[in-house]
């Protein structure tokens, strides 16, 4: 008979808010494992891509050969990306171009906001249980395009910023800063549904 290990979610902590999301799941009495290597990538069943700097993330990852596993593991795994995580799993990246892992069919525009309105903190639209969401934007990129399968669940200014396709769930602002445990919370749920 085969054994499935124990649910375990690793959060990616190469570069980027790591923390935060490890403190995120504390507060909801879940432990996570910081995820560095490939050895420790294989050690969990879930990841948390965090937010942080898409290009300087992919460069790291490139250096210690993580990139490879962790293409296979975002195509297989349940993930919850934020940010510059979400735009690592986009099947397209641009402002400039950028190569990323197309786990998530979006189109994606980076430091979309312009210099003056780039990090602010607003309420969105969201059709999860409760109302509008506080969520905090940094340096943030926006959704221009999402495929058929992908499922909008909050949106600023008519764009997507929280979205859903398959085991992946992804934001483009950072549920991890706001008191807001949600995002969090939906992400357990679809972990608990595979
Ligand atoms: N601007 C960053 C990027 O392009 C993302 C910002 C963030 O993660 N807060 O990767």
């Amino acid at each position: 008979m085969m054994t499935e290990k124990p649910t375990c979610i690793g959060v990616l902590a190469i570069q980027g808010d790591s923390d935060a999301h490890a403190a995120a799941f504390a507060g909801l009495g879940i432990a996570t494992k910081p995820v560095k290597t490939a050895s420790e990538l294989a050690q969990v069943t879930s990841l948390v891509l965090p937010g942080g700097e898409s290009t300087a993330m992919l460069r790291l990852l490139r250096r210690d050969g993580l990139d490879i596993a962790l293409r296979d593991f975002v195509h297989t795994r349940p993930v919850l990306a934020t940010c510059a995580g979400c735009i690592l799993l986009a099947r397209e990246v641009c402002n400039p171009h950028q190569e990323s892992f197309a786990a998530l069919d979006i189109s994606i525009e980076r430091n979309a906001y312009g210099r003056q309105n780039d990090s602010a903190i607003l309420p969105v639209e969201t059709t999860l249980p409760g109302g509008p969401m506080e969520a905090v934007f940094i340096r943030a990129p926006r959704i221009l395009k999402t495929g058929a399968k992908v499922e909008t669940l909050a949106t600023r200014d008519g764009y997507p910023v929280l979205v859903r396709e398959g085991k992946i769930l992804a934001a483009t602002f950072h549920p991890e800063l706001s008191d807001d445990r949600r995002v969090h919370e939906a992400f357990l749920e679809m972990l608990r549904e595979s």
